[in-house]
């Protein structure tokens, strides 16, 4: 038998090797605007016309290519992108293949006019099914055209299974937003059937997020930023309130790459703990620079996945960012307002803040990087209260007794209360003016305006805090009880309990166990009054088990979310100004202050600038 084996004609390979590389038009996009930004354009217009199925054109004004390297430029593994082998480790171009064009040219009719910055003229070429057609010089602008129409015009079976326009225009958006979040320092223009949909101006990080998703993004943004000598991770991530119940405003980058990482993912979503709704998605742009070194980008043709060295140091360090700027934002735009803040959440470096921490949750991502500068939070809180209000309201003080006098006297909150006691004695903290609303919040003047904070939500979030770092720790404050007390149990949640032995004793509770499905009860966390022992194990439990039907939690968390919610003060009760302003302090030394374990806000600034609109005519 003759030899049956032959070599492939290049318009057939290229054919093949053209299915990895370009699915269908938001391929092409995304290869066309990569090339842009690998030629240093600073302008891109971007123009598609039947969801790409018909037209994909990206005109850019980056350094062009001589005529030569413009036919190459449609040669497979022709690439100015790499020389050698090593190059590969260290690679900063969004491409090196070489495959992107050649694969993009033998499944459409491909156009493309490119000129160099010092030449007069440049060149025209006329690509079809991997064949030059033809080559003319031709005046224009310095940088590249790419034209590709008719995508798959030689592949019916693959043209056949394009889906409509609207979804292929949904997928090249897709690859549009992600190539214009990480270069805001380049202007897109982006053409959709002639009519312009986006016009993106070089700007920072914060306004291409808004230009892009639009002008209701300004409010949700938090920016976070943590830094290692190895690694930085920085962007912006959404408040939790403003989640969504469609995955996808998710975006990760590393080294300026769109990668995916459920693992990195993860990160994120486990800082923000149990602050989201059920199955709500937030929205982040987080940006990771890591030495290219540690990294594999040739994992995959497209390329969205990233193999990491070291997973799990990034990982500690994403999920440290985003739980830091989650505790922060509430209070740093506060501190924006008007006056000349000096105070950087991410510049609060230094030993003496450090010690002056106080103890919260810091999970393990915390206790690994204890070196991180540490946000003191009671630095914030100082602030809040720094006495500026002369700057803005001449009162004198008879003006503000009068006031604070109606304002407590009047409002409908004291014509309800059952205690007249209280009528008379209005709390006076230092510093600061403050006192309880409807017995459910506290209210009090801050540098801003007026802060309102919700004593239910705020105390969870303390007592959460609070009790997540004694179980991390696993030390405890705990008082003896002087008569034990018994508690009987139906046998499902005996079961519970000694499985969560450990975890109840690391709580401060000292207790044994009697026969079947009774514990004694010796000593409990030293918050708990006594003749409350047996109510708050009881309640433990129960809301532990509420927890994992209705929250992803872990262990600890559930326990300590437990806790949180059965011990707290509720709404309703009265409390001494001395308890407002120690509550006040200690919400402040959280981690994350401004939201309860269940995610609702503990406390609210009313702006003066608010306040004084409210009497304009
Ligand atoms: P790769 O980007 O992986 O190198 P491509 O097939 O996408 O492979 O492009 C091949 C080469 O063509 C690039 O290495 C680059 O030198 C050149 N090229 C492609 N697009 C442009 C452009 N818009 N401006 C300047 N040069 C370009
Ligand atoms: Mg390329």
């Amino acid at each position: 038998m003759s030899d049956i084996i032959r070599l492939l004609p290049d318009s057939i390979a290229n054919q093949i090797a053209a299915g990895e590389v370009v699915q269908r038009p938001a391929s092409v996009i995304k290869e066309l605007l990569e090339n842009a930004i690998d030629a240093g354009s600073k302008h891109v217009r971007i123009i598609i016309k039947e969801g790409g199925k018909n037209l994909i054109q990206v005109i850019d004004n980056g350094m062009g290519m001589s005529e030569s390297d413009a036919r190459m430029s449609f040669e497979r593994h022709a690439t100015s992108k790499i020389k050698t082998v090593n190059d590969i480790y260290t690679i900063k171009t969004m491409g090196f293949r070489g495959e992107a064009l050649a694969s993009i040219a033998a499944v459409a009719q491909v156009s493309m006019i490119t000129k160099l910055p010092d030449k007069e003229w440049g060149v025209q070429l006329e690509v079809e099914g991997s064949e030059i057609k033809s080559n003319t010089p031709v005046a224009s602008e310095k940088g590249t055209s790419v034209c590709v129409k008719n995508l798959f015009f030689n592949v019916p079976a693959r043209r056949k299974f394009l889906k409509s326009k609207s979804v292929e225009m949904r997928h090249i958006l897709d690859e549009f937003f992600r190539i214009a979040l990480a270069n805001p320092d380049i202007t897109f223009e982006f053409f959709q059937n002639d009519t312009e949909t986006y016009n993106l101006p070089v700007t920072k990080l914060s306004n291409r997020i808004v230009g892009l998703f639009g002008k209701l993004y300004q409010e949700q943004l938090v920016p976070c930023e943590e830094q290692t000598p190895h690694v930085k991770v920085w962007g912006y991530i959404g408040k939790p309130e403003f989640a969504k119940k469609t995955r996808g405003e998710q975006y990760f980058y590393i080294n300026n790459r769109f990668i995916k990482n459920n693992y990195l993912n993860h990160a994120v979503m486990s800082a923000y703990e149990a602050l989201l709704a059920d199955s709500s998605f937030p929205f982040y742009v987080l940006f990771i620079e890591i030495n290219p070194e540690d990294i594999d980008i040739n994992v995959h043709p497209t390329k969205t996945e990233v193999k990491l060295a070291d997973e799990r140091t990034v990982y500690a360090i994403v999920r440290a960012a985003v739980k830091r700027a989650l505790g922060t934002h509430n209070v740093v735009p506060s501190l924006d307002f008007g006056w000349n803040v000096n105070l950087d959440p991410f510049n609060l470096t230094g030993k003496d803040q450090q010690e002056n921490k106080p103890a919260g949750n810091r999970g393990k991502a915390y206790e690994q990087f204890k070196s991180f500068p540490q946000r003191n939070n009671l630095t914030y809180w100082e602030s809040l209260y720094e006495q500026n209000e002369k700057k803005h309201f001449d009162f004198d003080a008879d003006d503000r007794e009068l006031i604070d006098t109606e304002l407590t006297l009047q409002s409908a909150a004291n014509k309800m209360t059952s205690d007249p006691a209280t009528l008379k004695k209005r709390p006076q903290t230092t510093p600061g003016h403050t006192f309880q609303i409807h017995y459910a919040f506290i209210a009090t003047q801050v540098k801003s305006g007026m802060m309102i904070i919700d004593q239910q939500a705020a105390h969870e979030r303390i007592l959460y805090e609070q009790y997540a770092s004694f179980l991390v720790k696993k030390t405890t404050f705990s008082q003896q009880s002087l008569f034990p007390q018994h508690v009987h149990l139906n046998p499902a949640d005996f079961e519970l309990v000694q499985e969560l032995k450990e975890e109840i004793k690391a709580l401060g509770f000292v207790f044994s166990t009697l026969g079947q499905n009774i514990v004694v009860i010796n000593g409990v966390p030293t918050d708990i009054k006594s003749g409350d022992e047996k109510l708050i194990f009881e309640g433990i439990i129960e809301q532990f088990k509420e927890n994992q039907d209705r929250l992803s939690l872990t262990k600890n968390e559930n326990l300590a979310h437990a806790i949180a919610k059965r011990m707290s003060i509720k709404k309703g009760q009265r409390l001494e100004p001395e308890e407002m302003s120690n509550l006040i302090d200690r919400l402040f030394a959280c981690e994350t202050p401004n939201y309860s374990p269940d995610g609702q806000l503990t406390f609210y600034i009313l702006e003066l600038h608010r306040i004084a609109e409210l009497f304009k005519k």
